[in-house]
């Protein structure tokens, strides 16, 4: 018999909805290997590289960064050895439909699963103070603003998308990230 596929899930939801910190969690807990778009962006224009020159302007704007290059980025990364024997959490992707057609593509080239996606529901007004409180260089509450207005117009129609195919769940992301953790480990498990 073919062993089990390992797992892809897809954590959603608006900026500061505490994505990252679940998604750690995960990984410590389950062994399933934390993929932030957002991180590899960071870590991109911290060392120079051509894709951080690109991308530093798109994100201080808050704007996205294309599709093709993200879909680069992150198909690259799922091809490595620790992915394929772990499996995966995607944290800021997909983030367009067109992102998610393309994961379904390349996770189906690599015999990844895309097992679940899961809706961290936080509104608008947490969000923001959060964000405010983090203090990034793209959290002011300009950039905030447009970032979430992108969310609205380009990933909110992901749930749709997700929904659609059977594959959604959402967690009241509004708690503790213990509290919230509980709730998302048991839909991970079932
Ligand atoms: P947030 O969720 O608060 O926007 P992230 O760290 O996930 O924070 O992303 C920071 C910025 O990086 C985004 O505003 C965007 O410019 C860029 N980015 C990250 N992931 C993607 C993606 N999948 N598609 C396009 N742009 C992205």
């Amino acid at each position: 018999m073919a062993p089990e596929p390992v797992a892809c899930f897809v954590v959603l939801g608006r900026q500061g909805s505490g994505k990252g910190t679940q998604c750690e969690l995960l990984e410590s807990k389950t062994g399933v290997i934390h993929i932030s778009t957002g991180v590899m962006l960071r870590k991109a224009v911290e060392a120079g590289t051509e894709i951080g020159k690109q991308a530093k302007a798109i994100m201080d704007s808050g704007n996205l960064v294309g599709d093709e290059i993200m879909c680069g980025i992150v198909s690259e990364r799922l091809a490595q050895d620790d992915v394929i024997e772990k499996g995966t959490v995607l944290d800021g992707f997909p983030r367009t439909p067109a992102q998610a057609e393309a994961l379904t593509e390349i996770l189906e080239e690599l015999g990844i699963e895309l097992r679940l996606a899961i809706n961290l529901e936080v509104d608008d007004a947490q969000v923001i103070e959060r964000m405010l409180e983090r203090g990034r260089d793209d959290d002011t509450q300009e950039v905030i603003e447009r970032r979430l207005q992108l969310y609205e117009q380009e990933t909110a129609p992901l749930l749709d998308w997700f929904n659609s195919r059977g594959l959604l769940k959402s967690v009241d992301g509004s708690g503790t990230p213990e509290e919230v953790f509980e709730n998302l480990s048991a839909l991970v498990s079932s």
